[in-house]
């Protein structure tokens, strides 16, 4: 089967690396000139507004997925007219305005933090006199890795904390005294079936991922139900199939849902060592109709860490026994995405 990719970068290179041995080829649309999937795929350089790349990216494909949450919903739409795109566009439409997000969410009875809209900085201001301070204010769309996004922790900051956002639509949002950061990654197939990899624990700095430990430490069976018991909601709900992550809040014994991924993700790449069947690869047979694989650990833990800016010396990490180094082909840049190491067992 054919399978095209809207978008080029990591996640992408690790499905098509994932595909290959199932036989499965890869188209993708990628603008930039030297993408990670370079050499793993045909590629189609040009950009969501060009309608005769996209017909023609269309062409010849079994289905089309996303390795990237901003494809603009437009371009999806379009490409579904020709051949099934999986997850729907309602779906990826949903991921991508933290305001269907939070209501989606809401509508499967998913607690989240609570929050208002906010479309200027006088609703800014009634937002922090209803949530209390402080609040976080983040952008409707096109926030991810913690951009778009500032504290108000003084009334007095409204107009400043408001501003530098752009002025934008956004969102505020109480902030969560959280225990820890947990998230979950599940899958659903295009028969209905679903899997669920276990809840994993996430650290962030500076709002990038820095490393998840997977399973997450101390879980008891009743977190684990309720997690899996809000992503199958949302997945049903959404009419779902492909991976999706849903970070989460970890508050006592309850969990708040922050944010709804339509795609792998980054708190899952530990799957391609730790588990039996990869989330990469278990994406792959959800939308392309396939039987889906076992997300049972295949180790009794596994640590992910994200090298970011700089890679240093590689070989002390492939040194290491159980650690396994993925790199992107990317060009070092300060706060950018390499690589990663998963260390098993
Ligand atoms: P996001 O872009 O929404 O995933 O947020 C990035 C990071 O900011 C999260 O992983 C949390 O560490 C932190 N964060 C986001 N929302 C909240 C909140 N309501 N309360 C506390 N911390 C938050």
């Amino acid at each position: 089967m054919r399978v095209g990719v809207l978008g080029g970068g990591q996640l992408g290179r690790m499905l098509a690396l994932a595909g290959r041995p199932l036989g499965l080829t890869f188209r993708f649309f990628e603008a930039a000139a030297r993408p990670p999937v370079s050499e793993l795929g045909e590629i189609v350089r040009a950009s969501w507004e060009d309608e005769p790349a996209l017909d023609a990216f269309a062409e010849g494909l079994d289905v089309v997925t996303y390795e990237f949450e901003n494809v603009p919903v437009h371009a999806a739409r379009r490409l579904a007219e020709r051949v099934p795109v999986r997850p729907t566009p309602d779906a990826l439409a949903f991921a991508q305005d933290r305001v269907k997000e939070k209501q989606g969410l809401e509508a499967v009875d998913v607690p989240v933090a609570p929050w208002h809209p906010v479309d200027s900085a006088e609703d800014l201001s009634e937002a922090a006199r209803a949530l209390g301070l402080p609040v976080l204010l983040k952008t409707r769309r096109m926030g991810y890795d913690g951009k778009g996004q500032s504290a108000l922790r003084a009334h007095g900051d409204v107009h400043s904390v408001w501003e530098s956002l752009g002025g934008r639509p956004c969102i505020a949002e109480r902030v969560v005294p959280f225990d820890r950061e947990l998230s979950i990654v599940a899958v659903r197939a295009l028969d209905g079936n679903v899997a669920f990899y276990p809840l994993v624990e996430n650290h962030h700095e500076d709002g990038i991922l820095r490393r998840t430990l997977a399973p997450a430490p101390g879980v008891t069976p009743a977190l684990e139900e309720t997690a899996q018991g809000y992503a199958r909601a949302l997945l049903e709900r959404l009419d779902y199939v492909g991976v999706l992550a849903i970070e989460l809040f970890q508050v006592g014994d309850t969990l708040l849902a922050n944010e709804v991924a339509p795609r792998v993700h980054n708190s899952g790449h530990w799957s391609q060592d730790g588990a039996v069947t990869s989330q990469f690869e278990n994406h792959l047979r959800a939308v392309t109709g396939l039987p889906l694989g076992s997300t049972a650990l295949s180790a009794p833990r596994t640590v992910m860490t994200n090298l970011i800016g700089t890679l240093g010396d590689v070989r002390t990490v492939l040194a290491e026994a159980g650690a396994h180094l993925h790199l992107y082909d990317k060009t070092p840049r300060p706060g950018r995405k390499l690589g990663h190491v998963n260390r098993v067992g």
